[in-house]
């Protein structure tokens, strides 16, 4: 992380304006740094809390150019933004130019949002605890004492077998096309947590047994995210048992060929749409501090996908 430096430090405060008749009006700008971002459904989801909470405001979509994060980052404290959502490729790579991380971004290694406050850059991470209040509102499912198989080991399955290790899950295997990839992250929830955890491939007897014995699966690589919607080739329907939770973190198209073949076998499902809007109604409120209107912003999600 870098150090603080000596800037022009501005607050969101001084982001008012005078209206005619000598009152203030807060200007708040809010917004997504990713690349590409045109697709992200944050705006949506943003714009419409903004609105219904009655805040003047706007979230805008900001592609930054790759090589230019650091310059961007910068920007959010010339500007005065009130706080951005990060996207692919940056959540990790934005470490480098924050001042301070919250205690859910340090145990991820990555961040999903940023203020700027009093002139400090703060880096969080709401992925984790958005999948996680997804779970336990929609899915009616407590990880503590529970078996969980996490397909994939990138940046949302790293946010998410740690969080479900700090939630007290009793075993988390994690499988993943790259073996030592699934290794590293089973040592870090090792670490970090108290939960045990295993890492293996995927194709393999041990991802069949893993899927016996899971009360969770979660779905988090691409495989059949919308245009290539075929379910993954890796996975036989015929190891899924009825009694398991399943979860696959895409949300277009809604349900995923993987969910059907789960439901088909008696699993009760759920799809990405619920993490998206927790992780967006969390960062929200950590931005404001008041309470996100979250149905508000599940609405707006469901329109943007369905036009
Ligand atoms: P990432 O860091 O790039 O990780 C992708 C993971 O998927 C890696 O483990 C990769 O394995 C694996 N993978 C990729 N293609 C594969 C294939 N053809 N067969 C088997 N495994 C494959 O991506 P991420 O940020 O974790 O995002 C993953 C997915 O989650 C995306 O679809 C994203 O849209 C979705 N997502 C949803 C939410 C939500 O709120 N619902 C939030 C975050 C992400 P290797 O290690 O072998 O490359």
């Amino acid at each position: 992380m870098r150090q603080e430096r000596e800037l022009p430090v501005k607050k969101f405060d001084e982001a008012a304006s005078k209206k005619a008749d000598g009152s203030e009006e807060k200007v708040r700008v809010l917004g997504i740094m990713g690349y590409p971002v045109g697709h992200s459904l944050s705006p949506a989801m943003h714009n419409a809390a903004l609105r219904h909470l009655g805040l003047k405001g706007v979230y805008l979509p900001f592609e930054v150019l790759p090589g230019y994060l650091e310059e961007a980052v910068a920007g959010i404290r010339a500007l005065g933004l009130w706080g951005v959502n990060v996207t692919i490729p940056y959540k990790e790579k934005v470490l480098d130019y924050l001042d301070w991380l919250t205690p859910q971004a340090e145990l991820i290694g990555a961040v999903n949002c940023i203020a700027c406050r009093e002139g400090r850059l703060e880096g969080h991470n709401t992925d984790g605890e958005g999948f996680l209040r997804s779970l336990r509102e929609e899915g009616g499912f407590d990880p503590e004492g529970k078996e969980v198989l996490v397909l994939g080991a990138g940046g949302a399955a790293r946010a998410i077998a740690l969080v479900l290790g700090q939630s007290r899950a009793q075993k988390i295997v994690v499988a993943n096309r790259t073996r030592e990839k699934a290794e590293e992250l089973a040592a870090q929830v090792r670490r970090r947590t108290a939960a045990d955890a295993a890492g293996i491939g995927l194709g393999s007897q041990e991802l069949a047994s893993a899927a016996f014995q899971a009360d969770l699966i979660v779905q988090t690589t691409p495989v059949g995210m919308y245009p290539h919607e075929e379910p993954p080739d890796w996975f036989k329907p015929e190891w899924f048992k009825a009694d398991t939770l399943v979860y696959d973190i895409i949300y277009r198209p809604r349900p995923t060929a993987f969910l059907r073949q789960a439901a088909a076998r008696g699993c009760r499902t759920l799809d990405g749409l619920g993490m998206l809007v927790f992780q967006g109604a969390l960062a929200f409120s950590w931005w404001t501090g008041l309470d996100a209107p979250a149905e508000v912003m599940r609405e707006a999600a469901l329109r943007e996908l369905g036009s």
